[in-house]
């Protein structure tokens, strides 16, 4: 080999690199009130924010520091005038802890404005045993029960809530059943028995037949209120009559009433049994009747006064009565049994029962 090959294939010397240098992590400072000078302990998030703390807050407010802050605690350095702080790091971000403790300082509850923002601030106060706070927090799921009912319920159930848990049940029942049914999902469902999810999904189902109910057996009705679809001789009769009480209440008796009033029957029939809790939309409902009803000159004057005052003031509270009464009866027994015993088999056999 000649000495140009040699030289060719000689790996070139690495120049000499410098010792690594430690630097040492800068955490972020929380904002104000946890910047106290005279804090006694700093929690350290996972986005590496420091929040200067008292441990008699902490103590106070949580089981879990109480019990933590009772064993020996080691310094990580003391040097002469200079105290260096023990920390105690966390899982949580800064925005969860920085709520978080804000319900345990004497300061104003934070008003927490998402779902998720709440649910990972209740998840930690359960997790460090914040017992007397963590209801506070609890009474803000209310701002969510019409936006996200399956949610809260889903949250509750987690948490074994179980009022806060019947009255999300009670507001999921504006969420049409068709939803469940057709691969619509929430993700806190994660957090829900099967047993639960079967409560919810039997509630519904009997809550649909409740509010129904009024529109199948009229006999709550009473026929000498003067509604225009009694009196009306002009438009066509629906060809079965219906049962109804007379004005003193005592008597039953076959009144036939116009077809276009069936029809809006049929109608308001069809959006309660996908969804019992709904508002019923009197514009939307009225819309296809008055078609009907626009030729004929008795119809014409009352029909759209008697059909708003006959929903919102006559029919509502009527199903509203019948829902309360599945509230009562069932998911009290229901879901106080599947909440508290948590039990299987009790809810299995509840289930049962509820559905024969
Ligand atoms: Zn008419």
């Amino acid at each position: 080999m000649s000495a140009n090959a040699i030289e060719a294939t000689r790996i070139p010397a690495t120049p000499p690199q410098a010792p690594p240098t430690y630097l040492p992590p800068q955490y972020q400072q929380a904002q104000p009130p946890f910047d106290a000078d005279d804090a006694d302990i700093i929690l350290r998030t996972s986005d590496e924010v420091d929040f200067h703390v008292h441990k008699v807050v902490l103590s106070l407010a949580s089981r879990f520091f109480k019990s933590m802050f009772q064993l020996p605690q080691q310094r990580l350095s003391l040097e002469a005038g200079v105290i260096e702080l023990d920390v105690v790091p966390t899982v949580e971000e800064s925005g969860v802890l920085d709520q978080l403790l804000r319900f345990c300082y004497p300061c104003a509850d934070p008003l927490i404005a998402t779902l998720d923002e709440l649910h990972a601030v209740i998840e930690a106060m359960e997790k460090y045993q914040m017992h007397d706070v963590v209801a506070r927090a609890q009474s803000q799921l209310k701002a969510f029960l019409e936006s996200d009912p399956v949610a809260v319920f889903a949250i509750c159930c987690r948490f074994g809530w179980e009022d806060m848990a019947k009255r999300a049940a009670r507001s999921a029942l504006a969420v049409p059943l068709s939803n469940f049914q057709t691969g619509w999902t929430v993700k806190e469902l994660r957090y829900v028995t099967g047993e639960q999810h079967q409560a919810l999904l039997c509630y519904h189902s009997q809550c649909s037949a409740a509010a129904t109910a009024p529109l199948f057996d009229f006999r709550w009705l009473n026929s000498d209120s003067g509604w225009v679809w009694f009196t009306c001789q002009s438009c066509l009769p629906h060809p079965s009559p219906l049962v109804v009480t007379t004005r003193l209440g005592y008597a039953r008796e076959a009144r036939y009433v116009r077809r276009w009033f069936m029809d809006l029957v049929e109608r308001v029939r069809a959006v309660l049994n996908d969804c019992p809790g709904v508002r019923l939309d009197p514009l939307a409902l009225l819309t296809p009747v008055l078609k009907q009803t626009c030729g004929c000159p008795n119809c014409r004057e009352s029909a759209f006064e008697h059909i708003f005052k006959f929903l919102n003031e006559t029919l509502m509270p009527r199903i509203n009565q019948e829902l309360g009464k599945v509230c009562a009866i069932y998911i009290s027994s229901l879901l106080i049994l599947i909440l508290v015993l948590g039990s299987p088999e009790i809810a299995a056999l509840i289930t049962t029962d509820a559905s024969a």
